[in-house]
């Protein structure tokens, strides 16, 4: 009763608000629209509202939302845990991002366009205003039916997620919102790349698509549009410059350094071009180019200059002519590597194959076995034992199934970890071709040398551990296969007695499936050995991405990289590596050696966390029986097909910090890309040749 009643006041409200275009009426009814749709949003999806991954996409909403011209309402930015591709925006300000969408973005200038887009939507109410017209339509069709105008208020909350906005108002969605990232010191131009690959993905797996498909445009015209917007003109001196200056404010300084040049070629005379390139030298420690482009550029304001020079000042790197260059011997060593890794991927690829095929199979068995075994419980009587030989096959089944998953998993590891081992060695020998404080050279030969080591063991090992795999999958398939005569034994028993409460003679079924059960262990247990050995390279592997990017990234970005691992391992920075940099400026050099071995401290530290982890996970291992079904006179003892694996696997918390590493480690490859590309110009044409002397 009271419900209705609300609901009718709340009607009244609406009508009001509708009625009369009042800007306060309007807020409150925004208001509750989004409450309403939020709370609906948030009972249907897991939703992460902290840690990392929810923090970058917060720190992304923050700088658009500053750069958007509306302030009255406070922003919440969330992701959610679901593997659709979508973003969404609900009145009043609550934004959020699918842990799909963040899967599926390529680096962070794509995910500022697609959040941008979102908050247009908001800035411009577009979802009030969508509102009040189906609102309107429905008092006049629907005239006071209160019932159906309920119901419409009631189902306003669970679909303005799946709300389509107007062609006009999407195309506004989309100018706006690449304004606002390009304000807030993003590329805009990068959405073209998430639209062309949202056509392409379409095709491959649309099902991830729906919904974001269905509430977006998606006509060619919007990557053309997009192309024909003033925040992306390639030729204009100052958006390229302001593209420039937003990489470097993100640290990103060899993507600054490739556009500010851009800029300067377009407009040479710019002194302020040429300072923000000389800042971009600056950061990278080139203070050499820095002071270069500060002679450059003759009329450079005494503001600019001072800040620069204060800059250069506080950059105590090496001047790059004086930093060490690579020996001879270091080269040939990475060489080496570089070879035995290669040849170690390659070497993988066979048995990986093979791992790949034999738990395809057995994903199938899986599949056939649990229907088999829902249909079989079905005929079993309740008493003389037949629940307990049910629950033995069940964990059968379960043990069967998990050796699957992780047969699969230690496939994907091995080939995971040899491709890193050669991604890893790529960085390092960019890094060697270009100089680098001896700091860093010292820590990217200590992270050659760590790679080298393990590829060095690898080729033997990691031919034992898929060994390994395949005889744990070979196992787990005879258990199967042994699995699947039991049920028949059982079917003919069940079938037999079908219509006497009671089999006698179920005790040589019961053999059968003792014997089944016994073959799913053993093989469970050859999967576990697998998966210990292959932990350890993961754990390693995973160090060699971090430090990658650790190295990859500009000293006073730095601590920002290593607070953000603090925080995905669950740990404080400070165990992780002492914060060796202050105030923006370069540490001193016994600071700096603190800081030496990130990757190793974060390696052990990862390790510890994950043993834990380990533990806690093998202290909950089926000795018993998880997954059986319920004792007692229930109608089918079997498990549902396919619930006990996925009941059996505790879930983990999802907190997508895995993605938000995806993100950033995009943001290190392509500065790394930068870099080569720079290095590739710099020995065509040295900088600014074209550039006339002061
Ligand atoms: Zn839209």
């Amino acid at each position: 009763m009271t419900r209705s009643l609300k609901a009718i006041g709340a009607i009244v409200v609406l009508a009001l608000a509708v009625t009369a275009a009042h800007a306060g009426l309007d807020r409150s009814i925004e208001k509750m629209l989004g409450k309403q749709s939020r709370d609906a949003v948030e009972s249907q999806y897991a939703v992460i509202a902290q840690g990392p991954a929810a923090e970058y996409v917060q720190r992304v909403g923050r700088h658009l939302v500053e750069a958007s011209p509306r302030h009255d309402i406070e922003y919440t930015f969330k992701v959610i845990d679901t593997d659709q591709v979508n973003a969404f925006a609900l009145p009043w300000g609550y934004v959020y991002v699918t842990t799909g969408m963040l899967r599926f973005l390529d680096s962070s200038d794509e995910l500022a366009g697609v959040m941008g887009h979102e908050i247009a939507h908001v800035a411009e109410k577009h979802s009030l205003s969508q509102f009040k017209k189906q609102f309107w339509a429905t008092m006049l069709f629907g005239v006071i039916d209160a019932p159906a105008t309920l119901l419409t208020v009631g189902q306003v909350g669970t679909t303005f997620y799946l709300l389509r906005h107007s062609r006009k108002d999407e195309q506004a969605a989309d100018k706006l919102g690449a304004g606002y990232a390009y304000l807030a010191g993003y590329d805009p131009s990068q959405l073209s790349g998430f639209l062309s690959k949202l056509d392409k993905e379409r095709k491959n797996q649309p099902s991830k698509l729906e919904i974001y498909l269905s509430t977006h445009p998606t006509e060619q015209r919007r990557e053309q549009r997009l192309a024909e917007l003033p925040e992306v003109n390639q030729k204009n001196p100052e958006v390229v410059a302001r593209r420039a200056k937003g990489f470097l404010d993100r640290h990103l300084a060899n993507q600054a350094v490739v556009e500010y040049r851009r800029a300067v070629d377009l407009a040479p005379h710019d002194s302020g071009v040429r300072a923000g390139l000389a800042r971009a030298y600056a950061e990278l420690g080139e203070t050499d180019l820095a002071r270069q482009e500060l002679g450059r550029a003759a009329g450079l304001s005494p503001g600019d200059k001072s800040k620069v020079e204060a800059l250069l000042a506080a950059s105590s790197v090496a001047p790059s002519s004086s930093a060490a260059a690579p020996s001879e011997a270091d080269q040939a060593r990475l060489k080496q590597a570089q070879d035995a890794a290669a040849l170690w991927s390659a070497d993988a690829q066979d048995p990986v194959r093979r791992i790949e095929e034999q738990s395809k199979s057995l994903q199938d068995k899986v599949k056939q076995l649990a229907r088999r075994m829902n249909m079989v419980g079905t005929f079993g009587s309740p008493g003389y034992g037949a629940e307990r030989v049910m629950e033995k096959a069940g964990i059968a089944l379960y043990l069967i199934a998990e050796t699957r998953d992780r047969v699969n998993g230690a496939a994907e590891e091995l080939k995971s970890v040899s491709s890193g081992a050669v991604d890893a060695l790529g960085l390092v020998k960019q890094s060697y071709e270009q100089p680098a404080s001896a700091d860093d050279r010292a820590q990217w030969q200590a992270l050659m040398e760590e790679i080298a080591g393990v590829v060095a063991g690898a080729s033997d090992s990691g031919g034992r551990v898929a060994q390994q795999a395949l005889d744990a999958a070979k196992r787990a398939d005879d258990a199967a296969g042994q699995l699947g005569s039991a049920l028949n034994s059982l079917a003919a028993d069940f079938d037999s007695f079908g219509g006497v409460r009671g089999v006698p003679f179920m005790g040589l079924a019961e053999g059968d499936v003792d014997r089944a059960l016994k073959s799913a262990r053993d093989a469970f247990e050859t999967s576990r050995k697998v998966d210990s050995a292959l932990h350890d390279w993961t754990v390693r592997e995973l160090s060699w991405r971090l430090s990658t990017a650790y190295l990859n990234t500009p000293a006073r970005a730095r601590p920002a990289l290593r607070r953000m691992a603090a925080a995905m391992i669950g740990t404080d920075a400070q165990s992780v590596a002492p914060e060796p940099i202050t105030g923006g400026a370069r540490a001193a050099p016994e600071q700096d050696a603190a800081v030496a071995g990130f990757g190793a401290t974060l390696v052990k530290v990862i390790a510890a966390k994950t043993a834990t982890h380990k533990a806690d996970a093998s202290a909950k291992q089926p000795q018993s029986a998880p997954t059986a079904p319920p004792a007692g006179g229930e109608k089918s003892p079997a498990p549902a097909p396919d619930s006990a694996p996925k009941q059996a696997t505790e879930p983990q918390a999802p907190t997508g910090d895995d993605l938000m590493l995806k993100l950033i480690l995009a943001d290190a490859k392509r500065e790394a890309d930068a870099r080569s590309q720079r290095q590739g110009a710099a020995s065509a044409a040295p900088v600014g040749q074209a550039a006339p002397s002061p």
